[in-house]
């Protein structure tokens, strides 16, 4: 876009956040605007406030889009972690995890191995999470390269900001799953080298989980990850009790399952543990210490039956960890963050802390992007930050509407929407300042 682009804007109550309430409480933290105007330039907000206070600002012509009062802006969900080759198998029946990657997930990537029937899958995942007001994802491929190329190609299409790796992967899989040590590092280095960093892009690097990996190839990882240090890192932690036994038998020789991957030079900065529900003191310990990020996947803890992952416990104020939100689609249920924040909420009170929907909406927006070390990019409405919104109908269904006319504040506002919402919420989705779906 050239720099003479034209300023656009839109207006209606708005909510986001200036910092991390978990820390630092609502009240230093949460900014709710009645009536806001958000005003967007060249893919970046150049102004945001009251609108009695922006409007006089406005150039004169300047395109306002009006969502009226029963609408709330927000800066676009985040999504850190997520599966786009296991969209086709969502909602399989009967086990658990280990089983399931047996079962449904395997025989599901292995179609990847095709580039159109790859194109269409991504295509469709990308639609679906505008659909629900996603506007950054942290994305497992598989472990065909092409998996990642395709998806980059789809993303950058679109504008999107987004992380993505194709999965490294050298045992304990059928053999035409199966890279190596060389052939992961090789071929992930050239997708850095192609995608990292180009326009909104970033490249994560992708070891599937320490019992579908060697030694060889974490050793791998943790080299290539040294070598591009601004690259992101993902993999799964802790999400099952049976998993982590069996990684114990697998690596007999480590303290724990995050010392696995601590030892190969995998947890620091710009690390993403999908679950991290079975984890010890002192690996939430080390987590902090290394500033790496647990992301809370409550669809797909509660559908697989892993467990119920205790936010409280990991953000303890004397050694907190960054946690992001993900909906860890095909083992998650839904691409709604409205409908995962639900399950969040379920997954709080079974270990008897409630979660206030302010903070579940920060862990949402701007809590996620900090998982992901991007806060100062996105999750949050603020001049500078990339204009990545979504706009909420805050009377998507009759018993949503009809509940509304009972809710006393915002907060109960807010609550409504997180138990009831789902994709029908959302109204509109804005893609670097531009419109990207609309409902
Ligand atoms: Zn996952």
């Amino acid at each position: 876009m050239s720099s003479l682009s034209r300023p656009t804007a839109v207006r209606g109550p708005a909510l986001t956040f200036t910092g991390d309430p978990f820390r630092d409480g609502l009240d230093r933290t949460m900014v709710h605007e009645p009536d806001a105007i958000v005003v967007m330039q060249d893919g970046l907000i150049t102004q945001f406030g009251p609108a009695a206070r922006i409007a006089p600002l406005l150039p004169a012509g300047t395109p306002v889009r009006d969502f009226g009062r029963d609408a709330l802006i927000s800066a676009g969900f985040i999504d850190t972690h997520v599966h786009f080759p296991q969209m086709p198998m969502i909602a399989s029946y009967g086990t658990q995890l280990l089983d399931w990657l047996e079962r449904y997930t395997f025989p599901a990537e292995l179609k990847f191995a095709d580039r159109t029937y790859t194109r269409q899958v991504a295509r469709r995942f990308l639609q679906e999470t505008l659909r629900n007001g996603i506007t950054t994802s942290c994305v497992y491929c598989t472990v065909h390269a092409h998996s990642a190329d395709i998806l980059f190609e789809e993303a950058e299409a679109l504008g999107l900001r987004l992380a993505a790796g194709k999965i490294l992967m050298d045992c304990n899989a059928p053999e035409a799953l199966r890279d190596t040590a060389q052939s992961a590092y090789d071929e992930s280095r050239a997708l850095i080298l192609k995608w990292h960093g180009r326009g909104r892009l970033l490249y994560a690097i992708t070891p599937r989980f320490a019992g579908t990996s060697s030694r060889e190839q974490l050793e791998a990882a943790g080299a290539l990850w040294r070598e591009h240090p601004d690259c992101l890192m993902q993999t799964h932690l802790a999400e099952t009790e049976a998993e982590v036994a069996w990684i114990k038998e697998l690596f007999p020789e480590r303290a724990s399952y995050l010392d696995v991957y601590d030892h190969y030079g995998l947890c620091r900065k710009r690390a993403v543990f999908g679950h991290g529900i079975w984890l010890g003191d002192d690996e939430l310990q080390r987590l902090h210490e290394a500033d790496a990020a647990i992301a809370h996947c409550p669809t797909s803890n509660f559908f697989l039956g892993s467990g119920m992952f205790d936010i409280t416990r990991a953000i303890r104020a004397n050694r907190p960890v960054r946690v992001g939100l993900g909906t860890d689609i095909g083992a998650g249920t839904s691409f709604s963050i409205l409908q995962t924040l639900n399950e969040a909420y379920k997954a709080a009170q079974l270990n008897r802390h409630p979660l206030s929907a302010a903070h579940a909406y920060y862990l949402a927006t701007r809590g996620s992007a900090a998982a992901m070390h991007l806060e100062d990019k996105v999750g949050s409405i603020a001049p500078g930050m990339e204009a990545d919104l979504v706009v909420l109908d805050m009377r998507s269904t009759p018993l949503i509407a009809f509940r509304m006319d009972e809710a006393r504040d915002f907060a109960e506002q807010l609550f409504v929407q997180m138990i009831l919402g789902d994709d029908r919420a959302v109204q509109a989705t804005y893609v670097a300042g531009r419109p990207a779906y609309s409902r």
